[in-house]
């Protein structure tokens, strides 16, 4: 160990823990890595290709503790016992974004969180500022992790997709736009399940910024207002709403979104126009083009992207039409608030496929929808019951299976031409799958072998 450099330790070796080490490594820290579980063989060939010192399958009390500071990777939960000692030790921990903020200053930051929608809101918004011909790169999520774009491509304009647990350990990060979608129940396990902790975390976004930067929200969201009232905000508000028309911000008037920022004339598009569809994608195209004109995106790149940007793998995306019965595949709806936009944004009949791992759900709340719009809730998981008692009363047929097969030919059994087969499962898919992504590709796989 060389005693003259700051000594980092970074936690957790996934797509920000790697990055971070690189970007640590790069910028001259001397740097350990130390993952509790195995790290996986790309990110292993990474660490040593850069001579970067590693350990996996357990934390080095003695090495971890003698780190200056500790970058934690956003799936550590506090209640680690790493954690725990490492907080006794009064060790400064930062979170990869504000270590990759601390090399990205000077550039402009777009930061987009949410309980839902992040992920299509920042591609959106990359969609834009790729149209624009802008130096810009989409991190967090999808492709690079921030710190991995700081160390290995550095951009102008980074649009940045942010997670509660990242910004549970920011110091200084500020970025020049925050968005924030919505705050909804999720996580909650991680925030001793209080919302105020989990909707404080989301909220700590704004938290370093000054009168020049911007703060972009949904007007509309009940979590968001509860929670803000309370927080003085320094930044430039710019709300929207599907309500009623702004001085400023974005709005939906007469099937027309608007969007009225600055000096410059609204953009004005037709909502039939629009790329993505439902109602939760109208917030988040309002985002997205609110944040393109806070930095001067002419009007042109902004419409041609909100008209033609495609939906992403598993949000509300189009399967295929067997027998007139259409199939969409929505398996990143991990949550109940989801759920509740994926049938609001439904016109025909639905067979509903859910059920998974329940991370506390309240599925109450879309008895009303279910009641409405759906003929038939095809259960796929381990948690069924808990569909069972709050939903059996508003279906009229409900019924359980144990593989995607089986849920596939069961929904396709129920539906008849002119209905849509919807997996929306409101859970987390660990108990049959590797991931939402495996869930939705295996949903894709028994659709097109109907
Ligand atoms: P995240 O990255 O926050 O998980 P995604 O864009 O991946 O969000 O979408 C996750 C799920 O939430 C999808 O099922 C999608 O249809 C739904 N969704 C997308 N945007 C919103 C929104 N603004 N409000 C509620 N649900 C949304």
């Amino acid at each position: 160990m060389d005693k003259h450099k700051k000594h980092i330790v970074i936690l957790g070796a996934g797509e920000s823990g790697a990055g971070a080490a690189l970007l640590a490594q790069q910028q001259e820290y001397d740097v350990f890595v130390s993952d509790g579980g195995p790290i996986a063989a790309a990110f292993v060939r990474e660490l040593e290709e850069n001579n970067i010192r590693y350990e996996q399958g357990g934390h080095t009390e003695a090495l971890v503790l003698k780190a200056d500071e500790v970058v934690k990777s956003p799936g550590i939960p506090e209640k680690a016992s790493i954690m725990k000692k490492i907080r006794e030790a009064g060790i400064p921990v930062i979170s990869e974004i504000e270590l990759a903020y601390r090399f990205a200053k000077g550039k402009k930051i777009i930061a987009i969180t949410g309980s839902n929608g992040k992920t299509t809101t920042t591609a959106l918004t990359y969609d834009i500022f790729k149209k624009a011909g802008l130096n810009a790169a989409c991190v967090g999520n999808i492709g690079n992790s921030f710190a991995r774009q700081v160390a290995l491509a550095p951009a102008d304009y980074y649009i940045v997709e942010i997670s509660s647990f990242q910004l549970d350990d920011i110091q200084q990060f500020r970025p020049e736009v925050a968005v924030l979608l919505n705050i909804t129940p999720d996580h909650l396990d991680r925030y001793d399940h209080k919302m105020e902790q989990y909707a404080a975390a989301k909220l700590r976004i704004v938290e370093n910024q000054g009168p020049e930067d911007y703060f972009i929200y949904c007007l509309d969201d009940p979590g968001i207002n509860q929670y803000l009232k309370n927080l003085p905000v320094q930044s430039k508000i710019l709300p929207f709403t599907t309500m009623e028309p702004l001085k400023e911000g974005g709005f939906i008037a007469n099937k027309e979104l608007n969007l009225r920022v600055g000096e410059e004339e609204d953009l004005v598009v037709s909502i039939y126009d629009l790329a993505l569809q439902g109602r939760h994608n109208l917030y988040n195209s309002m985002a997205a083009g609110i944040a393109a004109r806070t930095m001067d995106i002419r009007n042109e790149h902004i419409r041609a992207s909100l008209t033609s940007f495609r939906s992403l793998e598993h949000r509300l995306e189009y399967v295929a039409s067997v027998r007139g019965i259409d199939f969409i595949n929505d398996s990143k709806a991990t949550n109940i608030n989801s759920v509740w936009f994926a049938l609001e944004s439904m016109h025909q009949p639905v067979v509903l496929i859910m059920g998974g791992i329940d991370k506390g759900n309240d599925y109450s709340i879309i008895a009303g929808l279910v009641k409405e719009k759906v003929k038939a809730i095809v259960c796929l998981g381990k948690d069924n019951h808990l569909i069972h008692d709050a939903l059996a009363q508003h279906v009229p047929v409900i019924v359980n299976t144990e593989s995607m097969h089986d849920a596939v030919h069961a929904s396709f059994f129920l539906s008849q031409k002119g209905d849509v087969v919807l997996l929306s499962p409101a859970c987390s898919s660990f108990d049959l799958f590797k991931n939402y992504e495996d869930r939705g590709r295996q949903f894709k796989q028994e659709v097109h072998a109907l």
